[in-house]
């Protein structure tokens, strides 16, 4: 039943399993697997006088004096009270004259149960965008799953509820000597969904942490397959004469970084490194210089990265810098004609083509190298393991893994550590950093006629709202309807062109007219590429910028003023509190990747009950790379003595869950 699809699940059809596939609920075990992203504490009901400030809790009472005002154009705000002491408000967006369709349904309310965290006001204490209910909600603590287009969280939890009628069905796992005293997977995973207390659940959920971890290392200790590698040939012609043809001066950091891979790669040991480098400190030159290293020694070399935009971008780039070297250049995507297709691939068979560059394409069976010699992978943590192995699997090759997601030194060293790690810490000198302001939301028509006149200069513009799942209160309907308020309001002037959340191939045809100038604005929901390279883009406008994890603020602006125009970035927070003023300080205030990053996780927001999962990339479904380091060393040692000790072959449940296991 585990491996049913989720079309048993109450309703679903065929419809709707196919748009929740790509979010990744494929099967009924799939369903059991997603854990919630956090609770509600719907377990006491407080009186509106008695909240306390700083905590997410449930207050219920009568709603008086509720008005509503244009703040800006399309933008309003409502306020009222709830038993005369707790204020409320809510921003929403209303172009008509009449009332807003959220007036009209608080209109209806007598008593009003609302959910969220209060902060203290000039009439104390005050609630702002909280979730509300028109009739009294089931108490208890409540599974708060991540949003999806078109799922409620309550269609949610019914599909969970009658999936764990199969969970017993989930095998243990965890061989026994290492589970120790801690609960079965089976009964981790009920009590994970529903807690029944909060012992119950702090129990459950180390369990599953300890799992997630231990998967993991194993799942990177594993693939450490020892073979021996290539020894490259040292600096010859080609590659000075590709240092030679380098337009700009080299960085310390991009000098250390080639003087590594060099050795890496003329050492027989196969070279299995990780490049990380804040966006724009050019790790590109990297892998281009090992590129031309592998090839001066015969050798073929396939560049993988996260999407269709990006393989095309870097295609781009390195025939430039390339082909005049007499090194040709492919593409490999999906989404190409099938014939190219078949001609790439004879070629790689052949050696005839001696760098491809592509997406997932690069690892189908159908793909043969004559002699791989060099697999890049750009944009790490977009991969897994397991496809980072798949690549290297197509021949006796080197690794060179390149990422912009800066993780703080001690994390990296427990996550990639199989790999060795070279930072590439300052920026190409000249470069500009990207001028970050936080601003009044009453000052948002500004922002976007600022915007507007820059556009009007003949440059681009991003405007950026939170990641869907991030929020349950800014669904996906509202950011859109947002976006197509902007769209015919304050930025009808220009061509704009709108990336929602769970659109699929449309979304690279966007990307690709943006970076074309075919539109001036992008409009998006969801996190524009890492990688992304569109040197016209200068102004970037950050909705509910609050909502964004730290290193995420950081990437996204990375996005504008890659020209020799400086970017100028808008951090818009509707929700201030002095918290997250701080944490959009340091976002405003510094531009260095690695401190922001470390930043980020001693800033990290006080939480709800159980905290919220705020990692910018999902590594873990529920692991929490800060606040479980101790659960992370335990599982490191387990897995060391594991298989210093034992075989996996005696494992097979073990060994089939590290299989399944996606990260
Ligand atoms: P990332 O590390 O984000 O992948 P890229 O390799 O894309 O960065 O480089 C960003 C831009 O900086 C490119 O346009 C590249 O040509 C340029 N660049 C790289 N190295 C230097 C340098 N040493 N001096 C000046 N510009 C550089
Ligand atoms: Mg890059």
């Amino acid at each position: 039943m585990l491996d049913a699809s989720v079309t048993v699940l109450p309703g679903i059809g065929e419809k709707r399993a196919q748009a929740i596939r790509n979010l990744g609920l494929e099967t009924v075990r799939d369903v059991l697997l997603s854990f919630p992203r956090t609770y509600k504490d719907f377990q006491t009901i407080v009186e509106p006088s008695q909240v306390e400030i700083g905590v997410e809790q449930l207050t219920s009472g009568k709603l008086t004096n509720l008005t509503e005002r244009r703040i800006s154009q399309g933008r309003r705000l409502i306020q009222g009270q709830l038993d005369g002491s707790l204020t409320l408000t809510w921003f929403v967006y209303h172009k008509g004259p009449g009332m807003s369709y959220l007036l009209r349904k608080l209109q209806k309310a007598e008593t009003l149960w609302v959910y969220g965290v209060a902060k203290p006001s000039l009439f104390g204490a005050e609630m702002s965008s909280p979730e509300f209910f028109l009739r009294a909600p089931r108490l208890g603590l409540m599974p708060v799953y991540p949003l999806m287009a078109g799922v409620s969280n309550d269609q949610r939890i019914r599909w969970v509820e009658a999936a764990l009628k199969h969970v017993h069905e989930l095998p243990e796992c965890l061989p026994e000597k290492i589970r120790g005293a801690r609960p079965g997977r089976a009964e981790a995973v009920a009590e994970i969904h529903f807690p029944k207390s909060r012992s119950r659940y702090e129990e459950a959920r180390e369990r599953l942490v300890f799992e997630e971890f231990f998967l993991f290392l194993l799942g990177l200790q594993g693939s450490q397959e020892v073979r021996s590698g290539i020894a490259h040939k040292p600096d010859g012609e080609l590659v000075k004469r590709y240092r030679a043809r380098l337009p700009f001066q080299l960085t310390k950091g991009q000098e250390d970084a080639l003087r590594q891979v060099a050795a890496d790669m003329e050492a027989e040991r196969p070279m299995r490194r990780l490049i990380q480098g804040d966006v724009g400190s050019g790790k590109t030159v990297v892998a281009e210089y090992g590129a031309v290293k592998a090839v001066a020694s015969g050798g073929q070399v396939a560049m993988m990265v996260p999407t269709e935009v990006l393989a095309r971008q870097m295609v781009k780039r390195m025939k430039e810098s390339l082909e005049p070297l007499g090194i040709s250049v492919e593409l490999l995507i999906g989404n190409m004609k099938g014939k190219e297709q078949e001609r790439v691939r004879a070629a790689l068979e052949v050696g005839d083509c001696d760098v491809v560059v592509g997406t997932h394409a690069l690892i189908t069976e159908k793909v043969n190298f004559k002699h791989l010699s060099l697999a890049v992978v750009d944009e790490q943590h977009r991969f897994g393991v397991r496809q980072r192995s798949a690549l290297l699997g197509k021949g006796n090759a080197d690794l060179l893994v390149m990422s912009a997601t800066p993780i703080p030194r001690s994390l990296a060293l427990t996550i990639y550590g199989d790999l060795d790690t070279t930072e590439i810490r300052e920026l190409p000198a000249g470069r500009q950093a990207v001028d970050t302001r936080l601003v009044d939301p009453a000052r948002r028509d500004d922002v976007y006629r600022y915007l507007v006149s820059r556009v009007h200069q003949g440059e681009q513009a991003y405007v950026v709202f939170p990641l869907v799942d991030e929020s349950e209160h800014l669904d996906l309907k509202a950011a859109t309807q947002e976006m197509e308020s902007l769209k015919d309001g304050l930025l009808s002037s220009v061509r704009v062109g709108l990336i929602h959340g769970q659109m699929g191939k449309e979304k690279e045809a966007v990307f690709e007219a943006f970076a074309a100038g075919e539109i001036d604005v992008c409009l998006a929901t969801t996190v524009i590429e890492v990688g992304m390279n569109v040197p016209n883009a200068t102004v970037m406008v950050i909705e509910n910028a609050e909502r964004f994890g730290l290193a995420q603020l950081h990437q996204l602006r990375g996005r504008v003023g890659r020209g020799n125009k400086g970017g100028i970035c808008f951090l818009l927070a509707y929700n201030l509190t002095p918290h997250s003023r701080d944490r959009l300080n340091v976002v405003r205030t510094s531009n260095d990747g690695f401190f922001i990053a470390e930043e980020d996780l001693r800033l990290r927001g006080p939480g709800d009950l159980f905290g919220i999962r705020q990692w910018g990339q999902p590594l873990f479904r529920l692991a929490d790379l800060k606040e479980d380091q101790d659960i992370l060393t335990k599982a490191a040692l387990q897995v060391k003595e594991l298989l210093e000790t034992h075989s996996l072959a005696e494992y097979p449940e073990l060994r089939r869950e590290l299989e399944r296991y996606e990260w």
